[in-house]
C-alpha cells in the first residue's frame, strides 16, 4: 500500500531531557487468516505509521472516530500488543524489541486505564488487593508497607480506606474507575494510557474522574496519554491533540490551535458535530457522510477521499503527507 509518512512533530522539552514516551512511525498490522491452512490472506492496517512525543507531566489526546486505530496505538506504545515495524522510547529507552523479562522493570513505568472500569477489575478481590496486586507483581515493599500504600492511594483517588475490603458490584462506575485509577498509580509511572477511560461514564462523573486525574498529573508530573471521541473531553484535559484516520495521524497541534483553527476536512468536521456549551455561538455543521472504511483495504491515495467534500482527483492517487504549517501545527492534506 502507498506510504505516507504520519509524522506529529515531538513536543519541545524545555528542560531537554526525553520525552517519557517517543513513537517514531509506529505500524501494527494484523493478518487476516483464511480456510483449514490458516492462510494469510490480507491485513488490517491499524495502525499505519504514526509518529508523535508526550512530555513528562504532559497530555496528549488522541481522537477519531471508533476503529481509527487510537486504541491499537495506546496498546502498541505500552508493547501490550508487538508492533510490526516502528520504534518505542521510554524516557529515551528504545523497548521496542525488549524481551518481556527485559521490559519488566520498564512496565512499572507505564500503565494503562481501561474503558469499561466493571469488566477490568476481577470480581473476585476486593478493591484493596485489586489496587495492591501490582506492588506484589513487581515485588515492592513487605505486607505491612504496602498495606500502608493501598491506604494511601485510596486517599489520593477519593475513596474511603473503609472500602478496601468491598468487591467491585458494590462500588458505582465513577468509584470503579477510581480503582482502576489508584490500581495505575500504584507503581508510580511516568505515563499513563487512558483508553477512553470515561466514555462509560456518565457526564457528571466523567468530569469528577477527569479532575481527578488532572489533579494527580500536577501533584506527581505523570504524562498521559489520552484516547477518546469525545472532543469535549478531549479539549478540556488535553495539552496537545492529534487526530487519528484509518491509522494514521491527520492533523496534530497544540489544544488551543486544533480547535480554533482546524485545517484538515476530517478535523473541521469531528469539531462541527461536537456540542457547544455556549448557546450564543453557531457553528456551521458538516455531516460526515458514510463509515470509515474498511482498514483491511483502506482508500489509495488520502484515506479520507471516500468522505471528503474537497476531493480532487490527486487525493485519489497520492496520500498526502503531514506539513508543518507553523508552530508545530501539522496536517496531512493535499488543499491544506
Ligand atoms: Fe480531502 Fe484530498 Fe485533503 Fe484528503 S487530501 S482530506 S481527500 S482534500
Amino acid at each position: 500500500m502507498a506510504e505516507a509518512k504520519t509524522t506529529a512533530p515531538a513536543q519541545t522539552n524545555p528542560a531537554a531531557e526525553p520525552p517519557v514516551l517517543e513513537v517514531t512511525d509506529l505500524k501494527k498490522h494484523f493478518p487476516v487468516q483464511s480456510g483449514v491452512l490458516r492462510r494469510t490472506i490480507g491485513h488490517v492496517y491499524a495502525v499505519d505509521g504514526v509518529t508523535f512525543s508526550v512530555g513528562r507531566g504532559e497530555t496528549l489526546g488522541l481522537v477519531g472516530e471508533s476503529g481509527c486505530g487510537k486504541s491499537t496505538v495506546g496498546r502498541t506504545a505500552m508493547r501490550l500488543l508487538e508492533p510490526t515495524a516502528g520504534s518505542i522510547k521510554l524516557s529515551g529507552v528504545d523497548v521496542t524489541h525488549l524481551s518481556k523479562e527485559e521490559l519488566r522493570p520498564y512496565r512499572r513505568q507505564m500503565q494503562i486505564i481501561f474503558q469499561d472500569p466493571f469488566s477490568s477489575l476481577n470480581p473476585r478481590m476486593t478493591a484493596g488487593e485489586i489496587v495492591k496486586e501490582p506492588l506484589y507483581i513487581h515485588n515492592i515493599g513487605d505486607n505491612a508497607s504496602r498495606q500502608e500504600m493501598t491506604k494511601a492511594l485510596f486517599d489520593r483517588v477519593g475513596l474511603r480506606q473503609a472500602q478496601m475490603n468491598n468487591y467491585p458490584h458494590q462500588f458505582s462506575g465513577g468509584q470503579r474507575q477510581r480503582i482502576g485509577i489508584a490500581r495505575a498509580l500504584a507503581l508510580n509511572p511516568h505515563l499513563i494510557v487512558g483508553d477512553e477511560p470515561v466514555s462509560a461514564l456518565d457526564v457528571s462523573i466523567q468530569a469528577q474522574v477527569i479532575n481527578l486525574m488532572m489533579d494527580l498529573q500536577e501533584e506527581m508530573e505523570v504524562a498521559y496519554l489520552f484516547i477518546a471521541h469525545d472532543l469535549a473531553v478531549v479539549e478540556h484535559i488535553s495539552d496537545y491533540v492529534a487526530v487519528m484516520y484509518l491509522g494514521r495521524i491527520v492533523e496534530y497541534a497544540d489544544k488551543k490551535t486544533l480547535f480554533r483553527n482546524p485545517l484538515h476536512p476530517y478535523t473541521e468536521a469531528l469539531l462541527s458535530a461536537a456540542p457547544i456549551p455556549d448557546p450564543t455561538i453557531r457553528r456551521e455543521k458538516k455531516i460526515l457522510q458514510g463509515d470509515v472504511p474498511s482498514p483491511v483495504n483502506p482508500p489509495k491515495g488520502c484515506h479520507f477521499n471516500t468522505r471528503c467534500p474537497y476531493a480532487e482527483e490527486r487525493c485519489f492517487v497520492e496520500a498526502p503527507i503531514l506539513k508543518d504549517k507553523g508552530d508545530g501545527h501539522t496536517v496531512a492534506c493535499h488543499l491544506r
